[in-house]
């Protein structure tokens, strides 16, 4: 999403300083043209159908006896002059800013769509109109009517739809064709909201008890789709039931550990609720304790562990070189760095990288001399195992007694943490 906005900053850009010669940057004609340009791939999709009876493989081989004038399959909103953002159906003759949906490996998951949801499904859809909140795209439907919906759109079938009465017959037919279809199992809670959107509670209780046959229990997203919908028609009780008897049943899933703590906020109960975020909020549990040591070699394979920093306050970054907000702290942490190094505080990075050679050159390159653990096994590092670390970036900051003082170490605290731990009390 960052490199998103970034590119529609560019654009902004590129259009107030071209505004002068170029007419075409206002909006609401590009959004015009774009839509002249989708019903007229309509109508060549439809002629093309006509004559082969069935669909193109891509727009181009629309071109050129369905669709003379092939910039038409350009979109003047697109910078790029034919690329499909965010999609995989990429035109492989022409340059193309619309994503074709039907194009051959996506073809029966949108048969799928159209027998759920009817011809509204996308059958051509423009990507190069979203504004950073706005995520509207323009659409051409199976019955090639051009439409705005959301990027996500099966999120925004109210707006398809025209009206929420009408969502419900159309998801309500779509149920009674592929009932046992899990791809949209995600489907039902939001049946289940229009139904108590519309005060129909009791086709709400009626569909959650027939949801309940379909699904597997011990399947974490099945579970949850069913917990979205106790929680809408606001059987808190039950909803907390179903997730505490998957938890003991599925003790390695996580991610029910943080919906129970979730739940437990919400019922305003802190300690319940920090108990279950301590079991998968790696650090959490050691928050005032001594952190754990551990052993492993650094990268120029000298033994190292946290005993070695005692007396130091200690900075233990998990991270990696793949991972965007890691690299986006390296800034701060070199400044902090630089101005306490000689005060008593030092910086152990556990890389989770798996290429080593990257690694080096991205120490090297950012001149990062603080040292690393590095086993090349990614989240199977035994370090990061040995925590229980499940994602990154993870800054734990140590005191000199060894105790972990947060497990949340980023960003501009940094400084004042470090500057706090620093006044050691017992100096
Ligand atoms: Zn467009």
């Amino acid at each position: 999403m960052r490199l998103f906005v970034v590119c529609i900053m560019l654009s902004m850009v590129v259009s107030l300083v071209s505004a002068d010669e170029s007419p075409k940057q206002d909006p609401n004609e590009d959004v015009k043209l774009c839509t002249e340009n989708l019903h007229a791939i309509g109508k060549a999709i439809k002629t093309y159908m006509e004559e082969h009876g069935e669909y193109p493989d891509w727009l181009s081989d629309l071109h050129d006896e369905h669709l003379s004038d092939k910039s038409i399959l350009v979109c003047p909103a697109d910078k790029t002059r034919g690329k499909v953002p965010y999609s995989r159906a990429v035109d492989p003759e022409l340059p193309v800013s619309y994503s074709y949906e039907f194009f051959p490996d996506q073809r029966k998951s949108v048969e799928e769509n159209r027998t759920m949801f009817g011809d509204v499904v996308s059958l051509v859809r423009c990507s190069h109109h979203m504004a950073d909140k706005d995520l509207t795209t323009i659409n051409l439907s199976f019955e090639y009517k051009v439409y705005n919906a959301s990027y996500y759109w099966d999120q925004s079938l109210v707006q398809i739809y025209g009206s929420v009465e009408k969502a419900i017959d159309m998801l309500e037919m779509g149920f009674e064709k592929l009932p046992k279809n899990t791809r949209f199992f995600k489907m039902y809670p939001m049946l289940a909201n229009l139904y108590v959107q519309s005060g129909r509670n009791v086709e709400a209780d009626n569909l959650i008890k027939n949801y309940k046959t379909l699904i597997e229990p011990n399947n974490y997203s099945h579970v949850l789709y069913l917990g979205d919908m106790l929680k809408t028609i606001e059987h808190f009780d039950e909803e907390l039931d179903l997730f505490l008897k998957f938890d003991e049943a599925n003790p390695k899933n996580r991610y029910v550990l943080e919906r129970i703590a979730k739940i437990y906020d919400d019922q305003g109960k802190a300690e319940l609720a920090l108990e279950y975020r301590k079991k998968y909020i790696p650090g959490l549990a050691y928050l005032g304790k001594m952190v754990p040591d551990f052993t492993a070699t650094d990268l120029d394979g000298e033994p190292i562990s946290i005993e070695a920093y005692r007396g130091k306050v200690l900075l233990v970054d998990f991270w990696a070189v793949w991972c965007g907000p890691c690299v986006a702290e390296t800034p701060n942490m070199k400044k902090v760095y630089d101005t306490y190094k000689d005060k008593g505080f030092d910086i152990l990075g556990i890389s989770l990288d798996t290429d080593e050679k990257r690694l080096k050159e991205y120490l090297s390159k950012n001149d990062i001399t603080w040292r690393q653990v590095f086993s090349g096994k990614g989240w199977d590092s035994p370090v990061s195992r040995q925590y229980e670390i499940f994602s990154i970036p993870n800054m734990w900051l140590i005191g000199k007694d060894g105790k972990l003082i947060t497990n949340n170490a980023r960003g501009e605290k940094l400084e004042s943490l470090v500057v706090e731990a620093l006044k050691d009390k017992t100096e």
